[in-house]
């Protein structure tokens, strides 16, 4: 299965190559630049440029580098970023939500509000804001 990945406002490709890329800015300490995560869910490897990094902790804001939406999905809790997923092969969609917060590792694909995926060592953290059967 090859996954595609969306922007969620402007539909804009945000996939290249083995790379979903992002526009990203830290409020406290107006670092910003692109970065470029795994687009295997639960791969925590990024690119970045040696100085865009970013404390533990800290809350990074993601934006569609097409349309320069905030990705925030504040509907369900503003520390997770969402996007949509779409299965090459089979045309399913689904929405990819993780966590914004530098060091946190927390990755949900949500399907017909399911959560068919789930991922990291910190997703306890917001698992109950999409299934509440767990
Ligand atoms: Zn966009």
């Amino acid at each position: 299965m090859k996954e595609n990945y969306l922007c969620p406002k402007c539909n804009a490709h945000l996939r290249v190559g083995e790379n979903v890329v992002f526009y990203v800015i830290s409020k406290k300490s107006n670092n910003k630049g692109l970065i470029m995560l795994n687009p295997n869910l639960g791969d925590y490897s990024i690119t970045s440029h040696p100085k865009v990094t970013f404390e533990k902790g800290e809350y990074v804001e993601f934006y569609c580098p097409v349309c320069h939406a905030n990705l925030a999905a504040s509907k369900i809790n503003s520390n997770l970023v969402k996007i949509i997923m779409v299965d090459d092969l089979t045309g399913q969609k689904s929405d990819v939500y993780f966590s914004k917060v530098a060091g946190e590792k927390s990755t949900f694909r949500i399907t017909d509000n399911k959560i068919i995926e789930k991922y990291g060592d910190d997703a306890h953290l917001y698992s109950n804001l999409f299934d509440i059967s767990e």
